[in-house]
């Protein structure tokens, strides 16, 4: 099984090694001919506008969205975001795929960064530590088009979901050593193949 994981900006590197940690290969996306072959993409955390706008400028945009329409997709902090359909009065490229609506840097300056345990449905054991880093909070569901929550915050903020065979997370589970979600995925995908 090979998993892509963009590599336009961001953490991507850490993800390519927690997917050899799960048994998958991962393979780094620049380029659209880098798509053939991928049984499914991981978009990484770093900052979407930047990722919009070199995926537009490597005529990626397109290829990205078709791959997800087929393919198992995960997006990550900053790939959540890029993946969502709505995110307010942001004004950034975004594939728009998933029915979620996403409010980018929704904690605040003085909580930019902060971790927390998760309950993850899903997951078995010990709660998820999760870190977030300047992160995007779903603000609304569209439970009708089939998403489901899968983590939430103490205070009930939606930092999880699951639609069809896309993922995303809006922390970052590449730094951390607990590879569950990413076996998660690779679960999804091979369900997905
Ligand atoms: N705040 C970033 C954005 O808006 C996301 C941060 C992250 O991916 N850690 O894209």
């Amino acid at each position: 099984m090979k998993i892509g994981v963009l590599a336009l900006q961001g953490a991507f590197i850490e993800h390519e090694k927690m997917l050899r940690q799960v048994g998958a290969e991962g393979a780094q996306v620049r380029l659209p001919a880098h798509l053939a072959n991928l049984d499914g993409l991981i978009i990484p955390g770093g900052e979407s506008t930047t990722i919009g706008k070199l995926a537009t400028t490597y005529g990626l945009m397109d290829p990205l969205r078709d791959f997800a329409a087929h393919k198992p997709v995960w997006g990550t902090c900053a790939g959540m975001i890029f993946l969502a359909k709505d995110i307010g009065h942001d004004r950034q490229p975004i594939l728009g795929v998933m029915d979620i609506q996403v409010n980018r840097n929704a904690f605040g300056r003085q909580i930019d960064s902060f971790e927390a345990p998760l309950a993850i449905a899903g997951l078995e054991g010990a709660p998820f530590h999760a870190v977030f880093i300047r992160a995007p909070l779903v603000t609304e569901v569209d439970e009708a088009a089939g998403v489901q929550v899968i983590a939430r915050l103490e205070d009930g903020g939606i930092v999880g979901v699951r639609q069809k065979h896309w993922l995303a997370t809006s922390f970052h589970p590449e730094l951390t050593h607990d590879a569950r979600l990413h076996a998660l995925f690779t679960e999804m995908v091979r369900s997905a193949g």
